[in-house]
């Protein structure tokens, strides 16, 4: 059985690092605006593409509209961790899983308890004044009636999360090539190795298995050690009632 292997890698590793991939989010009904049709409906509704609204650009000339769309497609998909992630975070305490690195921006694997998460695009919980560095809740952004702004500087707020085109939080990718370039395994979730994370950090992995849980089977498939193509959500939880 492939899930026995699943746990017997996972016992036998010194050193795991998982990549919790956008499939996790998907399986929770969290959109993507990569996704054609959500791009589509979004650009009828705002008469703008997601690549043009989710800018820094955007941010800085129509600070109105980016956060018209920011609060209602982004803010609004929010929600509490699926069971994958809890079982995550139960598995981090049975096996040698050293860091969990993900593109999410909603913070989900720390909310389930798992302990070093590293966010590579930020997350919704991280806004801040530009100038000041005040830091601000999701629910300020919520209420405010336009943009929310600065209470003490009166300037547009930082959502705290890699807007399109933008460059990627430095210390973010060194601290996660170097957790990847220690791995013995490295536990790929909900991403194929195409994927945009995959195609960041596998070049840092040299340890001796790779393993990749995705329902959606893929031509690169092969050259994992062990594909499980399943409902990431189903996997987890039958590894950790086995574990
Ligand atoms: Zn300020």
């Amino acid at each position: 059985m492939k899930i026995d292997y699943l746990k017997e890698i996972l016992q036998k590793a010194e050193n795991i690092v998982c990549l919790a991939g956008k499939e996790m989010s998907r399986e929770m009904g969290i959109h993507t605006y990569i996704e054609a049709a959500k791009a589509y409906e979004i650009e009828e509704t705002y008469g703008s593409s997601p690549e043009e609204l989710y800018t820094a650009q955007c941010l800085a000339t129509r600070p109105e509209k980016f956060y018209e769309y920011y609060r209602n497609e982004v803010l609004m998909q929010d929600k509490e961790p699926s069971s994958a992630y809890y079982a995550l975070a139960k598995l981090q305490t049975k096996v040698n899983l050293s860091w969990i690195i993900t593109r999410s921006i909603y913070d989900l694997p720390k909310r389930a308890g798992c302990q070093n998460v590293i966010n590579l695009h930020g997350t919704i919980f991280n806004s801040h004044c530009p100038r000041c560095g005040q830091p601000y809740s999701k629910e300020y952004i919520l209420e405010a009636k336009k943009v929310p702004l600065c209470e003490k500087c009166g300037v547009p707020l930082n959502p705290g999360v890699t807007m399109m085109g933008e460059m990627v939080d430095n210390h973010a990718i060194t601290k996660a090539a170097d957790a990847v370039s220690k791995a013995d395994v490295l536990l790929v979730l909900g991403a194929n190795l195409r994927s945009k994370i995959c195609s960041e950090e596998l070049q840092y992995f040299h340890g001796k298995k790779l393993v990749l849980i995705n329902p959606e089977k893929h031509y690169m498939d092969h050259i994992a050690d062990l594909v499980i193509n399943e409902n990431v959500e189903d996997v987890m939880n039958q590894l950790v009632e086995i574990l």
